[in-house]
């Protein structure tokens, strides 16, 4: 792989300091497929994490991925693909659900996961453990990223989100990309030193070509990164009927832009 533009941008000390770097990215579907292609791209070593096999409905979303994979773990699938891209660079998979053991030797955690059990547990983990973590959620038009390590935490953010009860969540392969893009630059930024999303979140809302950063501020309370008792209501969760798994609603939030004219779920 030759890096010569990417040196010309960041310089060679930074990405000499990118390849010696192990990143773990955990589900591989679609923000997976694109996160750890651009990863790969830039020199940094993986490990690929999902005990799930390739759908009909992922092919989609996942460049990576094409119909003689259905079927197939998914994990292993973009490992071969992205040993394909970058062979200078070291990709391990793990068939399995994300443990403690997974990630104890990476220097950073890529959430690419779709349900908030596993987004809690992996923040739970990671803060444990010590390890930063780059959460990244996508429902429709909407997309998220927020950087924790010793700041807010994915809890503090969403105290006590749940899943679509309909199951299914929508994701257009652009909104994908694009939170992808800003995901693995959390990753590069942390590495080099430059700025990441800490105590703070961004939004991206693709129908009204918005983005937003959205401070967040650490609970005392909070079941993961909290010390003591001090609710603080500063979110609403809705539940959306069918187009999101769901929306986020500010409220007593600093915000770069204002965020006036909320999109109401529409239904049906
Ligand atoms: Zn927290």
């Amino acid at each position: 792989m030759d890096y010569s533009r990417q040196i010309v941008a960041i310089g060679k000390k930074n990405h000499e300091q990118l390849r010696e770097k192990r990143a773990a990215i955990v589900g591989c579907g679609g923000l997976g497929n694109f996160s750890s292609l651009l990863l790969c791209l830039s020199g940094i070593n993986l490990v690929l994490i999902d005990h799930d096999n390739v759908g009909a409905s992922n092919l989609h979303r996942c460049p990576l991925f094409s119909e003689r994979d259905i079927g197939k773990n998914k994990a292993e699938v973009l490992a071969k693909r992205l040993r394909e891209h970058n062979p200078g660079i070291d990709v391990t998979y793990i068939t399995k659900k994300a443990r403690e053991e997974h990630i104890r030797d990476v220097d950073i955690v890529l959430d690419c996961t779709d349900t908030f059990a596993t987004k809690y547990l992996l923040n739970s983990m990671c803060i444990k453990m010590e390890i930063p973590l780059v959460y990244a959620s996508v429902s429709g038009y909407d997309g998220q990223v927020m950087f924790i390590h010793k700041s807010a935490c994915l809890r503090c953010f969403i105290p006590n989100g749940s899943d679509n009860p309909c199951g299914v969540v929508g994701a257009i392969p652009a909104v994908v990309s694009m939170i992808s893009s800003v995901q693995v630059m959390q990753v590069i930024n942390f590495f080099i030193g430059g700025k990441v999303l800490k105590d703070e979140v961004f939004i991206y809302n693709a129908k009204r070509n918005a983005f937003y950063t959205v401070e967040v501020k650490k609970r005392e309370d909070c079941k993961d990164c909290g010390t003591k008792e001090n609710a603080m209501d500063f979110l609403t969760i809705q539940p959306c009927k069918a187009k999101a798994a769901f929306s986020i609603i500010p409220k007593k939030m600093h915000v770069i832009q204002k965020w006036e004219d909320v999109d109401k779920c529409e239904q049906g």
